[in-house]
C-alpha cells in the first residue's frame, strides 16, 4: 500500500498495539471499542471530552450553587437580626404604655398616635389653664376706675 491509497482510504488500518487517545491517554485495541470513544467520524467528539465537559458543566452548577447557599445564609441572618430587633421593639413598646395603664401598643405607629392623642390632651389643658388664669384676674384683680 503506497501514501495515495492511505490518504484516498476512509480509514487506515487498525495499529498493532491499539488506538491511543491523546486527550486520555486510554488506549482502545478493537474498532468497537474505538469507534465508541472516538465516535464513527473524525468530526465526532471523544467520549472522555464530552464527559469532562458536562463534568464542568455540573462543577458550574455546583460551585454557583454553593455561592447562592452563601448568599442566602447572608440574607437570612440578616433577616433573623430584623426579627429579633422587630420582637424586642415590640417588647419595649408594650414594656413602656402596659405600666401606665393606656392603650395595649404594639407598633410604632400606635406609639405615635397614643403620642397625638396625649399632644392633643396636652395643648386643650393648657388652653383650659390660660381661661382659667384669665377668669381668676379677672375676678380677684380690680380693674381701675375710669376717670371721668
Ligand atoms: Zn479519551
Amino acid at each position: 500500500m503506497g501514501q495515495a491509497d492511505k490518504l484516498d482510504s476512509e480509514t487506515y488500518p487498525q495499529p498493532a498495539h491499539g488506538w491511543t487517545c491523546f486527550h486520555c491517554g486510554e488506549t482502545f485495541t478493537t474498532v468497537g471499542a474505538a469507534q465508541l470513544h472516538f465516535g464513527a467520524t473524525p468530526d465526532e467528539m471523544a467520549a472522555c471530552v464530552i464527559k469532562a465537559g458536562r463534568e464542568k458543566g455540573l462543577l458550574m452548577a455546583l460551585r454557583a450553587a454553593e455561592d447562592e447557599i452563601a448568599k442566602l445564609r447572608v440574607w437570612n441572618s440578616e433577616r433573623e437580626n430584623l426579627a429579633r430587633l422587630a420582637t424586642l421593639m415590640e417588647s419595649d413598646i408594650k414594656r413602656y404604655f402596659a405600666p401606665h395603664g393606656g392603650p395595649q401598643v404594639h407598633t410604632v405607629f400606635e406609639a405615635f398616635q397614643v403620642f397625638d392623642a396625649m399632644e392633643g390632651r396636652a395643648i386643650a389643658a393648657e388652653e383650659e389653664l390660660a381661661k382659667m388664669r384669665h377668669e381668676i384676674i379677672k375676678t380677684f384683680i380690680p380693674t381701675k376706675p375710669s376717670s371721668t
